[in-house]
């Protein structure tokens, strides 16, 4: 028998009676159907209801997730209910509600994007974290911007949400945003100025209660966009969250709220400014060390800090004055980098024995191996005291 839904009647349901009609062993706990329930099972996007159901003994059954097959709808409970047992039921309030103003609020920027731009929504996930809307074409941040502008007007007209299953003729006339093809028992929700849609879910009474619409973010997605967005409760989460990166951001730049992308901007060209100024000097000292280093010997150069242009730089001019054997380190990270050159001795053995004795990774050709390990000055030290020195 299909169960009552009371969510059809009244969304704002939090509680209810009802019957047990079936118990079954699910794959976690028990599955457990009622006569009717206020619970809405996952479907179009929307995860199930959680919440719990109530004994007249007092016995608590925790609901985890709410399910449909054929009409009728399984609550996913930790224990077990008698056929005929009658229960009080009462939703997770808090999830359900945010739920529903995210679900609702899409639905107005979906009108509005069908309306604006003629785009579908052929996709839309709502998660615990973060709802999706999947649009069939490409859309600007700008478009996009502009929807978020008359979505959350939209919210401070508060107009109402009327949901309705039309007789077929009347259906037949109607012009609404659907996924699926249905010709009858086709439930609509009408927002009136934003959205005509066929939908099965709950969705809040006026659209004041959704809050903020807050979109957050756009990326190219199978041929049209992928819009992160947010509602409600989790709308003002998030833009306080943003506030307190943006706070941040700006009192370690010493800048204005509003001008702190430009300073990231001055920021950066600073920096790459810098780097370009610490690699030709790295390059310079490298060139007057390597004019230092006697030939036909093995060498060992630990420097404080060097990048690996200038430690190749460095070995391949040692490699020209016939230097031995040359080895340059430099930390990076919580490792020191490595590069040997020879032009006398195969270093493909030796780069194995370090890699194994230092903990390293790399290697190369005869004459040149370059990686890095995981060791200290001393240990490098003395590793090359007593492999390199001593063979
Ligand atoms: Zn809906």
């Amino acid at each position: 028998m299909p169960t009552q839904r009371i969510y059809y009647e009244d969304s704002h349901a939090r509680t209810f009676e009802g019957v047990v009609t079936a118990c079954e062993p699910g794959k976690a706990g028990y599955r457990i159907a009622l006569d009717r329930t206020c619970f809405f099972p996952e479907g179009g996007g929307q995860y199930g209801d959680r919440g719990s159901l109530r004994t007249p003994s007092g016995e608590i059954i925790s609901v985890a997730d709410t399910r449909e097959r054929e009409g009728v709808i399984w609550h996913s409970g930790d224990k077990p209910l008698p056929v005929g047992s009658p229960v009080t039921g009462e939703l997770d309030w808090e999830l359900r509600f945010a739920r529903m103003q995210c679900h609702t609020g899409e639905h107005i920027v979906s009108g509005l994007f069908h309306r604006l731009y003629g785009l579908e929504n052929v996709g839309f996930h709502l998660g615990d974290e973060e709802m999706t809307i999947d649009l069939s074409g490409g859309v600007t941040w700008a478009q996009a911007q502009e929807v978020q502008r008359l979505a959350n007007r939209g919210v401070a007209e508060d107009v109402p949400v009327s949901c309705a299953v039309p007789p077929p003729e009347e259906l037949a006339r109607l012009e609404y945003r659907s996924k699926l093809a249905l010709t009858e028992n086709v439930r609509i929700v009408t927002i009136p100025g934003y959205d005509v849609c066929a939908c099965c879910a709950p969705h809040v009474k006026r659209t004041g209660e959704i809050g903020l619409i807050h979109l957050a973010g756009i990326q190219n997605w199978k041929g049209g966009v992928r819009i992160r967005m947010l509602c409600g409760s989790r709308a003002v989460a998030d833009v306080m969250a943003k506030q307190n990166q943006i706070s941040a951001i700006s009192a370690l730049l010493s800048a204005k709220q509003e001008g702190a992308a430009q300073a990231v901007e001055r920021l950066s060209g600073a920096l790459e400014t810098a780097k370009h100024r610490a690699a030709q000097l790295g390059k310079a000292l490298a060139e007057r060390k390597a004019e230092a280093l006697p030939q036909g010997e093995r060498c060992l150069l630990l420097f404080e800090t060097l990048d690996t242009a200038a430690l190749r730089t460095l070995v391949n001019a040692a490699l020209d004055r016939d230097t031995g054997l040359c080895a340059a380190f430099a930390p990076e990270g919580d490792r020191f980098q490595y590069i040997i050159g020879s032009g006398q001795t195969d270093l493909r053995p030796l780069v194995k024995e370090m890699n194994g004795t230092l903990r390293g990774r790399g290697g190369g050709s005869a004459q040149m191996v370059q990686g890095s390990v995981q060791a200290g000055r001393r240990e490098i030290e003395a590793w090359w005291n007593t492999v390199v020195n001593k063979s």
